[in-house]
């Protein structure tokens, strides 16, 4: 993210850079236009005055090519060239007080120079210069030498610029500033006069502190800095919602899975319910009919007695219809402080008659010093539910088939050990027992076992599962009050 604001900031400059390059370009072709237009006036000006002055040395192009090298500092010499028979002759005007003559070689290139008018422009034989002939009159030329180095002065402009002028690919000037530059880039153009037609190249570097210069680049970098962070905390905060969204959607959902389990289980202990009622019911009954006998016998005290042992035994179906209830509904977690002895034989109470239905032994053994545990009742019946069910799924059909539970202190806990002698959970099944949806059953969920962590977690317990001749789950339960 922060390559690519960086990124943007570099393009971002480069291209400002580039329209700055152009327009220093366009600047300096202006400024050229100008001064080659300069120097075809003053060749007007003083060709007139030399077809004016058949005679040389003439003090009047003297006079005129003083003032014009006074005043054009670029323009180093004004000569004359005069062509005679056989010999050339030249005479230099402007910086001495008198026209220096000099023979110049018979052989001298005329090209361009056909008819009065022509001009030619050359590079000059000595460095940072060109000279730009024009025949003024028959066998008559009028000669500018041009110091290049003064006819471009455009300052620095405070960049890596550089300019290379040249004529006829010789090149009469470079300036290059050298620098560390990452990139350059560079406007090239022709200037359009045709007496001398020069060929401008500018050139630019860009340095790295101009690419992504530092006064630029760390606000935007701090800019992008808040921005990420306030980003990275917004989605935060929607994880973290989502997650409690989920967790709310998970406990709703386990609420509901742990009833089904508990609906589930009263099918399978319809036979044990039975019993539980067929007791009371029984013994209603036998009362019922010894109260009808007081009655004919007039024996009052039989009556009360059997009347009140009916309203007892009423009560307890009562209270066993109301357990069975509770446990179907999924009435909200209590937990309440239980003799733990008590809440395990509740909770086998109505497994017993189905177990020994299935030919399956039951052996509880329970120490007498278990104290109390916090613990809400119809959870912990449900999870001893589904430990004794599952140890009953293993040993079904093995010989002699056990379960046996075992419940003692150790410390400040209340162990409940639940084993049988099943074949014991595959070793590779081991450490997955305890995931949702795990299972080795063809017709098995996978959920009696995590649901049974999950309850036993909210009443500040667990449970761990191990292989000791058959399988062997162990509940922890941190005692209440002790005894
Ligand atoms: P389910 O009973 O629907 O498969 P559970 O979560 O209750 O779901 O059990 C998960 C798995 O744990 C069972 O499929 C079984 O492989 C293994 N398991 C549980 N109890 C025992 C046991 N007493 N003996 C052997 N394996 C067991």
């Amino acid at each position: 993210m922060s390559l690519a604001t960086i990124g943007l900031l570099v393009a971002y400059q480069y291209v400002s850079g580039l329209s700055a390059l152009s327009e220093r370009a366009r600047s300096m072709e202006m400024l050229l236009a100008e001064r080659l237009a300069q120097h075809d006036a003053h060749l007007s000006g003083l060709g007139a005055v030399v077809r004016m002055s058949p005679d040389e040395p003439s003090t009047s192009i003297q006079g005129l090519a003083e003032n014009i090298i006074a005043r054009y500092p670029r323009i180093t010499n004004i000569t004359t060239i005069t062509i005679g028979n056989g010999t050339v002759r030249a005479v230099s005007y402007g910086r001495a007080q008198n026209p220096e003559i000099a023979d110049l070689q018979p052989n001298l290139d005329l090209t361009g120079l056909d008819k009065i008018g022509d001009t030619s422009a050359r590079p000059a034989t000595t460095p940072h210069a060109y000279e730009i002939f024009k025949l003024v009159a028959p066998k008559r030329i009028l000669r500018l030498r041009i110091d290049t180095d003064a006819l471009l002065d455009m300052g620095d402009g405070g960049a890596d610029y550089s300019s290379t002028l040249s004529l006829d690919g010789a090149v009469l000037l470079e300036t290059s500033r050298g620098t560390h530059a990452l990139l350059t880039a560079s406007n090239a153009l022709d200037t359009s006069n045709h007496s001398q037609p020069l060929h401008l190249t500018v050139s630019r570097g860009f340095r790295p502190n101009e690419l992504a210069p530092p006064h630029l680049a760390l606000p935007l970098l701090a800019a992008l800095a808040a921005i990420t962070w306030l980003i990275m905390r917004y989605r935060h905060a929607s994880r973290e919602r989502q997650s409690q969204e989920r967790r709310a959607t998970l406990f709703e959902q386990e609420a509901k899975l742990a009833q089904a389990g508990r609906v589930n289980a009263m099918g399978e202990m319809a036979s044990g319910i039975a019993h539980e009622l067929a007791q009371p019911i029984a013994a209603m009954l036998s009362q019922s009919q010894a109260a009808k006998r007081a009655l004919t016998i007039d024996r009052p005290d039989i009556l009360v007695t059997a009347v009140d042992a009916n309203i007892r035994d009423a009560r307890r179906a009562g209270e066993i219809l109301a357990r069975m209830r509770a446990y179907v509904s999924g009435a909200p977690a209590r937990i309440e402080e239980i003799p733990l002895t008590e809440a395990v034989t509740d909770a086998l109470r109505l497994v017993k008659a189905d177990l020994a239905q299935r030919g399956i032994t039951l052996v509880v053994t329970q120490s007498d010093e278990v104290g109390t545990g916090c613990i809400d009742v119809i959870s912990f019946q449900q999870v001893l539910h589904n430990l004794v069910r599952n140890a009953a799924d293993a040993v079904a059909g093995r010989q002699n088939p056990r379960i046996t539970v075992d419940v003692r202190r150790l410390g400040d806990e209340v162990l409940i050990i639940v084993a049988d002698n099943g074949p014991g959970i595959e070793p590779s099944s081991l450490g997955r027992i305890f995931d949702p949806f795990f299972t080795t059953k063809t017709d098995g969920m996978g959920l009696g076992l995590p649901l049974s962590a999950r309850l036993l977690e909210k009443m500040n317990g667990s449970i761990e599962a191990c292989n000791d001749g058959g399988a062997r789950f162990t509940i922890h339960l941190p005692t209440c009050v002790l005894r």
